[in-house]
């Protein structure tokens, strides 16, 4: 071992594991690339203020969760703690909202960053999957989002989770439910810090897991019953648009997630094999994100899903995924002359597409099969001299133990044939 170990709250994703990984990835991503969806990267840092005033100053992830710091130059920077703001910043910095084609729809994939306590499926640092749509207001573009979440997980075979819905009202309605819910809340007994939420992030009280404080929130005012006209025939439409999809969907009045930017529709997925970390995806609408970072009114929406909790889900569910053989034919040479001889059948293997490995290290026979074993590949390909003598290499089928002898030239047409 080194002296070294992953920092806290991290992990290390190492083969064969990690293959499940991008297996998740690319499941989350197929359905956006087939719906429109651009790929788009932007850097593991930024500027600071942009998550403070996106995110929101009051929020867990930008008040105690941020990887802040500041750089030789004096510049505020922090690790990204989520994708939305950085990815609009990024849209609008290159102007792709001036394109004239609206939506602009773009996914992104990469790592995350929150100082959070860990636990199992909370780590400091994770990675998820994203989609967002910008510039548009379209009740369908909330529907899409939410059913093509849906579509990567029923690929990867997952059932148990549940899609929990909620709209958090606009600029119009929120605010007088802002205080309808402030006036209620400041009439119960709550620890002084609670106190302070009140004041700054009323909304954020509805989260509160404490049972002391969910006792209490019985008979709190709901969003629902103060939403706009306008709020209330959109979120229905999105509703029926997900029945109509065959979506199911939870009601859930309380849902509000932990990021300010939030407006009308909100939801989250979560997966109930997963204890109390049990949000494996979430996103919503953000009408007013632009315009607090600088831009014009661009109404969006968007989420992200978690890629390490969704594996852990995977596991939940016992759902042991496809994947595709690592190697299929692994080369063993027994000999100098058949060490050159192999390489170069290896390379002429590996450029014709077929997953080709080698014994290294001038491993012996007995060594050298068990390599090939290890490797999970279907066949060895094994010479020595009698065999370089002969013009052939042993074609030996990894399954059967069956061996034949395969002229040089023939090796990659041979092989083909066995893999078809
Ligand atoms: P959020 O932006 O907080 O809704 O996060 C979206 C998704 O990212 C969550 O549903 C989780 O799957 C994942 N996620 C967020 N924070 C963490 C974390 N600390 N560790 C692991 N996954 C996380």
């Amino acid at each position: 071992m080194s002296t070294f170990q992953a920092p806290k709250g991290t992990y290390d994703l190492i083969p064969p594991e990690s293959a499940k990984y991008l297996a998740v990835r690319e499941a989350i991503a197929a359905p956006l690339k087939n719906s429109g969806y651009g790929y788009i990267e932007t850097p593991g840092f930024e500027n600071v203020e942009l998550f403070s005033r996106g995110v929101g100053e009051s929020t867990d992830i930008v008040s105690k969760e941020m990887y802040a710091f500041e750089t030789k130059g004096g510049t505020k920077l922090a690790l990204r703690p989520e994708g939305t703001a950085s990815v609009l910043r990024a849209a609008l910095q290159a102007n792709l909202h001036k394109l004239g084609n609206l939506p602009v729809k773009l996914w992104y994939s990469g790592s995350y960053y929150r100082y959070e306590r860990p636990q199992k499926g909370r780590y400091r640092h994770f990675s998820q999957v994203g989609a967002e749509a910008i510039g548009t207001e379209d009740p369908a573009l909330d529907a899409e989002l939410i059913i093509l979440a849906d579509q990567a997980y029923r690929t990867l075979g997952l059932s148990q989770f549940r899609i929990l819905l909620n709209s958090l009202g606009d600029k119009e309605c929120r605010p007088v439910y802002r205080d309808a819910l402030q006036g209620f809340l400041r009439g119960l007994e709550l620890d002084e810090d609670t106190r302070r939420r009140v004041e700054i992030n009323p909304l954020r009280v509805l989260d509160d897991k404490r049972a002391v404080v969910q006792k209490q929130l019985v008979g709190a005012p709901l969003l629902r019953d103060y939403l706009c006209d306008a709020c209330k025939a959109y979120h229905e439409e999105v509703r029926e648009l997900l029945t109509a999809a065959g979506v199911a969907y939870q009601d859930d009045e309380k849902l509000v997630r932990g990021l300010d930017y939030y407006t009308r529709t909100t939801f989250e997925f979560v997966h109930d094999g997963l204890g109390s970390q049990s949000a494996v995806g979430g996103g919503g609408r953000y009408d007013g994100l632009s315009e607090m970072i600088g831009g014009p009114a661009l109404p969006s929406v968007g989420w992200a899903l978690g890629v390490d909790r969704t594996v852990l889900a995977l596991e939940a569910e016992g759902i042991e995924l496809e994947l595709p053989a690592t190697t299929s034919v692994f080369a063993v040479p027994l000999g100098e002359e058949a060490r050159r001889v192999l390489f170069g059948l290896v390379t002429e293997l590996r450029r014709a597409g077929v997953a080709t490995d080698f014994s290294y290290g001038g491993k012996g026979l007995k060594g050298a099969m068990k390599s090939a074993n290890r490797s999970g590949a279907r066949y060895a390909l094994v010479a020595g001299e009698r065999d370089l003598a002969e013009g052939v290499v042993q074609l030996k089928d990894m399954q059967s133990g069956e061996q034949s002898p395969v002229a040089l030239d023939a090796v990659l047409d041979a092989v083909r044939e066995r893999l078809a």
